[in-house]
This record gives C-alpha cells, sequence and structure tokens, in this order.
C-alpha cells in the first residue's frame, strides 16, 4: 500500500536545469503514466524516485515518508528497466531469486514466492531456461518477475516495451495491465508511446520540456486536451490544426480559416477578433457535399477495418478517416464538415485551450 507524492521538484545537472516545479499526489493502487517525447525528463523523474538520480529541489514522498535521502534499497520499490538487465549466466529462477538472496530469506520461502510469481506470469515452464533460450516477451516476464517477488509498495517500469515487436508489445501491455489489477501495487510507468499510455493508465501526466503539461484520465486528455501541445501528442492519427479568427455566424461563434468557416460550440468562451487553433481529429471529420471546410485529396490509405483520407489543406496536411469502401479522386476538391462539439480550440498566442 503506497502513494507518491511530488512536491515543487526540480533537477539539475550542474548549472543546466531540465526540470522544475513538478507537483503530483499518485494515490495507492494508481497505475499513472508518464508520456512525453524523448529528453522531456521522464526518464529522470522516474530514477529520481527510485533513488537512483538525485533530486535538486522540493520534496519526493512514499507514503508520506520524505525519501529524498534515502537509499533505493529502503525505499520499498522495484524498478523494471527498458533492457531488463537479467543476468545472463544464471537461469530464470536464480534471476528472479536474486534479490531475494541478497536479502537474506529462508530458502522456503525464496522458492514459495518464485514459483507463485513464475505462476501468475507463465513462466512456470522456464524456471530452468537461461535467458538467451526465452523470447522477448519472456525475458520481459522475467524482469516483471523479479520486480514481483520483492513485493515492493511501489513498481517502477522504465520504457519496458520499447524492445518488442508490435504485435508482442500490444499483448505485453494487457499482460501488465491484467497484472496491476490482480496485485494493484501502485505503478508508475514511462513510455514515449501515447497508445501504450491511453490503455494502461488510470491517470496520464504528460510531460513537456521538465514541466507537466497536463494530467488527466485518458478520457480528460484525449477529449479535452489542456494545450495544442497535448491535443497534437495524443491520438493515433495526427489531429489537424487550422487557424484563423473568432467571427460571429448565424448568433453563435465560429472561425474563419484559410480552409473555410469551422462553426463552433456556443459555450465557448471566445471573442470576435480572437485568433486560435481548432485542433479537429481525424475521426471527426465527415466527408459532406454541403461541409463549409475544403481539403484537396491526396492519397487514400487502407488500414483494413477503416481508411485514411490524407488531403492538402492550406495549412499542410489534412487527415479523415473514413469508410474503408469509399473511392476519391485524387487531387480533387473535398468538403467536409465538422460537429461544433468535436473542435478543440485553443488560443492561437499561448495555444492553451479555450
Ligand atoms: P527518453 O525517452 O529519450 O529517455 P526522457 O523524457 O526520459 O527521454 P530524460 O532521460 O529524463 O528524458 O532526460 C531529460 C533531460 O535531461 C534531457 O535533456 C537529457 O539530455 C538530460 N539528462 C539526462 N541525464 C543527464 C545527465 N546524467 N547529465 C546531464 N543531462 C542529463
Amino acid at each position: 500500500m503506497a502513494t507518491v507524492e511530488y512536491q515543487r521538484i526540480g533537477k539539475s545537472f550542474g548549472a543546466f536545469n531540465i526540470m522544475r516545479d513538478i507537483s503530483f499526489l499518485i494515490e495507492d493502487h494508481q497505475f499513472v503514466v508518464l508520456l512525453g517525447p524523448s529528453g522531456c525528463g521522464k526518464t529522470t523523474l522516474l530514477r529520481m524516485t527510485a533513488g537512483l538520480e538525485s533530486v535538486s529541489e522540493g520534496d519526493l514522498l512514499i507514503s508520506g515518508r520524505r525519501v529524498n535521502d534515502v537509499h533505493p534499497r529502503d525505499r520499498d520499490i522495484a524498478m523494471v528497466f527498458q533492457n531488463y538487465a537479467l543476468y545472463p549466466t544464471m537461469k530464470v529462477y536464480e534471476n528472479i531469486a536474486f534479490s531475494l538472496e541478497v536479502a537474506k530469506l529462508a530458502p522456503v520461502d525464496i522458492k514459495r514466492r518464485v514459483e507463485h510469481a513464475a505462476e501468475i506470469l507463465n513462466l512456470t515452464p522456464y524456471l530452468q531456461r537461461y535467458p538467451k533460450e526465452l523470447s522477448g516477451g519472456q525475458r520481459q516476464r522475467v524482469a516483471m518477475g523479479r520486480a514481483m517477488v520483492r513485493e515492493a509498495a511501489v513498481f517502477l517500469f522504465d520504457e519496458p516495451l520499447s524492445n518488442l515487436d508490435a504485435k508482442l508489445r500490444a499483448h505485453m501491455r494487457t499482460e501488465i495491465r491484467q497484472l496491476h489489477n490482480r496485485l494493484r501495487t501502485t505503478t508508475i510507468y514511462v513510455t514515449h508511446d501515447q497508445i501504450e499510455a491511453m490503455t494502461m493508465a488510470d491517470e496520464i501526466v504528460v510531460m513537456r520540456a521538465g514541466k507537466i503539461e497536463q494530467i488527466g484520465t485518458p478520457d480528460d486528455v484525449y477529449d479535452r486536451p489542456a494545450s495544442k501541445y497535448v491535443a497534437d501528442f495524443i491520438g493515433s492519427s495526427a489531429i489537424n490544426f487550422l487557424t484563423g479568427i473568432v467571427v460571429a455566424n448565424q448568433g453563435a461563434p465560429a472561425v474563419e480559416t484559410r480552409a473555410g468557416l469551422i462553426q463552433l460550440d456556443p459555450s465557448l468562451n471566445v471573442t470576435t477578433g480572437q485568433r486560435v487553433i481548432c485542433g479537429v481529429r481525424p475521426t471527426d471529420v465527415t466527408v459532406d457535399p454541403h461541409g463549409s471546410i475544403v481539403a484537396r485529396s491526396l492519397l487514400i490509405e487502407r488500414m483494413g477495418h477503416e481508411a485514411q483520407l490524407c488531403c492538402e489543406g492550406p495549412e499542410g496536411q489534412f487527415l479523415a478517416i473514413v469508410d474503408k469502401s469509399a473511392r476519391f479522386e485524387t487531387r480533387a476538391d473535398i468538403r467536409f464538415s465538422i460537429a461544433p462539439d468535436k473542435v478543440h480550440v485553443f488560443d492561437a498566442a499561448t495555444e492553451n485551450r479555450v
């Protein structure tokens, strides 16, 4: 049972500050994903939590106890690394048992814990094999087994699936989430893969250049991105952005863009003349001969269950998810409509949601 709390955490390497003012609380049992592009500081925040990196500013609390200066061994955490860090000369059993042997647990307890973890992780048939005799997914499970047997209060995962192929990655993310549903150990999981974040997290912490951009459930960050940056980062096809000026149209606000008029939800807090950026997901764009947005078709990418129509708009690429049987002429002007409640509006100057 554990909470993790960051209170105004900052980090500098020498004179170079890479993170400041990180504050949030991870509740007991939560599965929290730190998400952001390479270099945004997510691994550093995880390593500070583990005690592998010092905290330059602020307080780090695990279950209410300040652990800034507590040795990694005494923080009651277990970490799974990207490269698994298995010992190649030890069999699976020994790899999983290693930390318990170092901690001098009774052999009978070690055996019980290793066998229990192996059973949960479907590793029982492989206990006498060496890591090199395992598949990538099995190695990944051994790495999780090593964390599990320690019965730590917090699990930390650092991009644990990035060395696996796409299919196995999808499978392992389900397994890790199922494991969490069974064990309910407070978990912090670092990734730059928004699909992993969306499918696994109770809460996502979106990071940008050493700061938090938004914290929310997967639905929060998808349906109500706090900034253009978050809207751009979340979603499996790239969101379309169209810039324009707010005008009044038929008693409601609308945005005049170079691709056409976008009607907005009347409840939005915008002012006439305001320069804004409209974000519209390709799934929220409908091909409609009476639509007010125009873009020129370039090609259609068939993805099995649906298709993506790639167009060229006045501000660059414009994407629409369309029926897979749809046919379009190349380089034809296509009209689209967009429901007002599907438009994400950001102030053009601040790029924050209005
Ligand atoms: P990635 O996904 O590429 O691992 P990340 O979001 O996890 O990226 P970090 O590894 O936390 O990012 O790095 C954040 C920033 O801190 C980067 O600009 C990086 O260059 C810098 N940094 C990390 N470790 C050190 C170090 N030991 N010394 C100096 N700068 C560092």
